[in-house]
């Protein structure tokens, strides 16, 4: 080995650890900080490890490279947290796409020589970059709702999709066995990319977490994959680590939703509405000073974050109102359903960005023994997640979804701007019980105006 070499390796095994561990912080909210910025020095590492690589001989392309790349990547960087699905999945094109080039540039510097492991890998890599990057393309469409966000389904839509798959599979062998003849190897490729586009199209966009974190595990194995063609530890450690990690986080998202992830990758969830779920009546609104003496005079109040949070960017409101609540002596508490939202840990990341302290966060299996007992719910912009009728009604389409058990609190109240559905496209219930109070209007003018109203009680 030339010195080179071993500078190169020490830094990618320096990057490794630093990959291992930035992982291991990320699994609590306390560490998570710290675990994204090893990741990150972990990756500036890997970065200028592969700068001192011999075969380097002008720096130039390089340095345009890293500049393009830092004038999209910041400015991508700067979204709103509402935005971050979607410049997740952007994220995740540009790193499939790169990946998909490198196979592209490797087999037509090195041709057909490399032997039958390595063109294999470099099939792979390809193949999955491709279908990854115009998947994720699609889910970034969707989320950011340039395209349709309901799924978008055709009769024998399954038929075509297997026979796109077969096809590309099918272009993947035979290039193999004859690795000379590119018609092969860039017929895979355009398969792979209309493939890519078919997958993603028919699934809604609240269900893009779980397509994006198995697509982010697609783009860890394609690096992976593109680790053995270059020979290079650092990329197959870090693919393996990113596609592992994200199977099983999409493992756990439909867990929590108590949904397979053949359903969620093939059942068109969100397509139909269905209607007939028994919950009529009407509603009871409740008004601004009401919910005021309530919260102001209660022992325990249970704040209940989703989505709706997140789209009026409540999170400092609730804060302060939380905050408020705590001065006059109420034991304040906040429930997180692991679903809320549109991505995982969407309402920890939220509350932790308006300084809500994590000991006042509690998990779902934690919180639900305590409603009961508590004296009021407040629900902010959260529908599915409270659902009874996932819990009561074994025909409901989310039937056996675990829920936050609100409607066993003492009184509820509801803050939405109408009578607008969750993402199942479900009434819900919970709306229609005497217990529960609406306030209606947008979450962040309700808390501002609760904070004021409570002041004067
Ligand atoms: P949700 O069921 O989507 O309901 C959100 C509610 O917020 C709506 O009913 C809406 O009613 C209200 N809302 C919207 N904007 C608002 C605003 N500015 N102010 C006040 N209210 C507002 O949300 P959720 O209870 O958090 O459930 C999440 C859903 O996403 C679940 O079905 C889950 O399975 C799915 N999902 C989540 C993930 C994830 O990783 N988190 C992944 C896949 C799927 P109005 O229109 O009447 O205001």
């Amino acid at each position: 080995m030339t010195e080179a070499n071993y500078i190169i390796e020490a830094t990618y095994l320096v990057a490794s650890i630093l990959f291992v561990l930035g992982l291991k912080s990320l699994s609590h909210p306390d560490t998570a900080r710290r675990g994204m910025i090893m990741a990150a020095a972990g990756m500036g590492a890997a970065v200028l490890g592969t700068l001192f690589h011999p075969s380097i001989h002008s720096y130039l392309w390089i340095l345009v490279g890293m500049i393009v790349g830092s004038s999209i990547g910041i400015p991508m960087a700067m979204v709103p947290m509402t935005a971050m699905p979607q410049r997740t999945a952007l994220s995740h094109a540009f790193g499939a796409l790169a990946a998909s080039l490198v196979g592209v540039a490797e087999y037509s510097i090195r041709g057909s020589h490399m032997g039958p492991v390595k063109m294999g890998a470099l099939g792979f890599e390809v193949m999955l970059g491709a279908l990854t990057t115009t998947g994720s393309l699609i889910a970034a469409g969707k989320l950011q709702e340039f395209l349709r966000g309901t799924p978008i389904q055709f009769k024998g839509q399954h038929i075509v999709n297997l026979l796109l798959a077969l096809t590309m599979v099918g272009l993947f062998i035979t290039w193999l066995m004859n690795p000379g003849v590119p018609i092969f190897f860039y017929g895979m490729i355009a398969t792979a990319l209309i493939f890519g586009v078919m997958l993603v199209i028919p699934i809604g966009a609240a269900d893009m977490p779980v397509v994006m974190s198995l697509l982010n595990s697609y783009a860890g194995l394609s690096s992976a994959a593109t680790g053995f063609v270059l020979s290079n530890n650092v990329l197959i450690i870090a693919g393996t680590l990113d596609g592992f990690s994200g199977f099983i986080l999409s493992i756990l998202m439909c867990k929590a939703m108590n949904r397979s992830i053949t359903n969620v990758l093939f059942g068109g969830f969100g397509a139909t509405i269905a209607t007939d779920t028994g919950a009529t009546g009407t509603m009871r609104e409740v008004s601004l000073d009401d919910v005021a003496v309530q919260l102001a005079y209660a022992n325990q109040v249970i704040f209940v974050p989703g989505y709706g949070m997140a789209t009026a960017q409540a999170q400092h409101a609730v804060r302060e109102l939380g905050n408020l609540l705590e001065d006059r002596g109420v034991s304040v508490k906040y429930a997180i359903h692991p679903v809320a939202g549109r991505m995982p840990g969407h309402m920890n990341v939220l509350l932790a960005e308006a300084n809500v302290p994590y000991s006042s966060l509690y998990e779902m299996e934690q919180i639900n023994p305590e409603l009961p007992s508590t004296d009021v719910a407040v629900v902010i912009g959260a529908n599915d997640v409270v659902n009874p009728d996932a819990r009561d009604n074994p025909k409901s389409p989310i039937a056996g979804m675990p829920i936050i058990e609100v409607d066993r609190a003492r009184s509820v109240i509801v803050l939405k701007r109408g009578k607008g559905k969750g993402f199942s496209g479900l009434e819900n219930p919970l709306f229609f019980k005497p217990v529960t109070g609406m306030l209606y209007g947008d979450a962040k003018s309700s808390l501002s105006s609760l904070v004021q109203a409570v002041q004067k009680v």
